[in-house]
């Protein structure tokens, strides 16, 4: 007998595949069997109820920060994980900056089998660049790539060493990666703890002007055009950034970017509102309103490849202390569907492109499975209410992580369902499973 489930009479938003209609999705042996209008099911076999339900692939998280090994008091792999399928996310790459770093196949390795083990969300590992992310010696990519990494970054930092960053495209090109950047240039960031503008000025807080990013963006597109080497942008902040890549694309360069729901959502402003809280502290910094708006744009036309939350679970360790103090991230698995629906409210996204930015964009841009719900593709799934309305409790949170911005804010669109493999992995009101 094989393993048979069927999403009922949702609406499926699979832009990969081009459907946005009224759909059942019958899923057999953890693979997407069918996509039909119309199809009878067997009595014995099981369904999800998806009436008023958005059906879409799985989401795509590229870039997230699962703290383990080295800071479990922050997040686990499988906390991480949990959390991720809360929020709708099927796959997500997680970052080298652990302790140790991702530099090596033992690490790698580690991830990976903490991931079987939780066996919740795909996770799959990103190298680091550098030997510890120290900016100083390429890491072993051959050894990186034949281990599971399916990208290389220093993220938390920027290379600031041109010759190594066009050494490490030349490499990576030679092993088929793409190199994920932390783009700033750490001179003109200085002490900055926030966007530089007049609400920095206002706050009395040292600012990181635009251009700390903008430079490195387009440093690295010009040693793109040199190595062939493909780059993708982390976390974009700035309108500079978005016009950079937008232009890289436009003369065919191999350039992609992300960026996340609070830099699409929030602005410098939002610092200064909040009287120093630092959940509002990230880096990059909320920017100002033309960034945001520059985002927005980019996303909706497709210079920014897809939506990445940048997940930065801390502990109160770090986020309970003066402004200046404070690590920098916020959690962002858990909210990132619910703030993204709202740039559809407010008629900054479509609702196509909001699913294609967190499903098919991203796992296009390394390469991944997943993202469609085409026949024969494994059956990744996240079955959203859009009308859900709900208010973010902290302490409710599947990370560990209660660092946000949206803390007792009022969210409307939850995940209801999570499917990986054609297994649930999560179901809303269901304890963990
Ligand atoms: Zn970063």
């Amino acid at each position: 007998m094989s393993d048979v489930l069927f999403i009922e009479g949702g609406r499926v938003i699979d832009p990969a595949s081009g459907v946005d209609g009224v759909r059942t999705v019958v899923i057999r042996d953890g693979k997407v069997a069918e996509v039909a209008e119309r199809v009878e099911r067997p009595r014995d076999a099981r369904a999800v109820d998806a009436r008023n339900r958005w059906v879409t692939p799985g989401f795509v998280d590229l870039h997230v920060h699962l703290r383990e090994p080295g800071q479990e008091y922050k997040e686990t792999v499988a906390t991480g994980a949990r959390a991720a399928v809360a929020g709708g996310f099927t796959a997500v790459c997680a970052m080298p900056n652990t302790k140790p770093v991702n530099d090596c196949a033992a690490v790698t390795e580690l991830v990976l089998a903490r991931a079987a083990a939780a066996g919740l969300a795909r996770v799959y590992p990103v190298g680091a660049i550098s030997k510890g992310s120290n900016g100083e010696e390429l890491a072993e990519y051959g050894e990186l790539k034949a281990s599971g990494c399916v990208a290389l970054s220093d993220d938390g930092r920027p290379v600031m060493s041109s010759a190594l960053m066009r050494r490490a495209l030349e490499y990576a090109r030679a092993f088929g990666l793409p190199l994920t950047v932390h783009e700033e240039d750490l001179h003109l960031v200085g002490k900055g703890v926030m966007h530089e503008g007049a609400a920095a000025t206002r706050l009395g807080l040292k600012g990181i002007p635009s251009q700390a990013e903008d430079v490195m963006v387009l440093r690295d597109i010009a040693l793109v055009e040199l190595t062939g080497g493909r780059l993708h942008v982390a976390h974009v902040s700035t309108a500079g950034a978005v016009r950079a890549i937008r232009e890289a694309k436009r003369r065919g360069l191999p350039v992609t970017g992300e960026v996340t729901p609070h830099h699409l959502a929030l602005s410098d402003e939002d610092v200064a509102a909040s009287g120093y809280s630092t959940d509002f502290k990230m880096n990059p910094p909320l920017r100002a309103a033309e960034d945001v708006r520059a985002c927005r744009e980019g996303l909706a036309d497709g210079t920014l490849d897809a939506i990445a939350t940048d997940h930065a679970p801390h502990s109160a360790v770090e986020k309970d202390v003066e402004f200046d103090a404070a690590a920098n991230g916020i959690v962002g698995l858990e909210t990132a569907f619910s703030v993204c629906l709202g740039l559809v409210r407010e008629g900054a996204l479509t609702e196509r492109r909001l699913v294609e930015a967190l499903t098919a964009g991203p796992a296009r841009v390394f390469g991944l499975p997943g993202g469609t719900l085409a026949r024969g593709a494994a059956a990744d799934v996240a079955v959203l209410d859009p009308a859900a309305e709900w208010t973010l409790d902290p302490a409710r949170l599947q990370s560990k992580g209660r660092n946000t911005p949206w803390k007792g804010r009022r969210l409307a669109g939850r995940c209801t369902h999570t499917i990986v493999g054609g297994r649930i992995v999560h179901e809303e009101g269901k304890a963990d499973r």
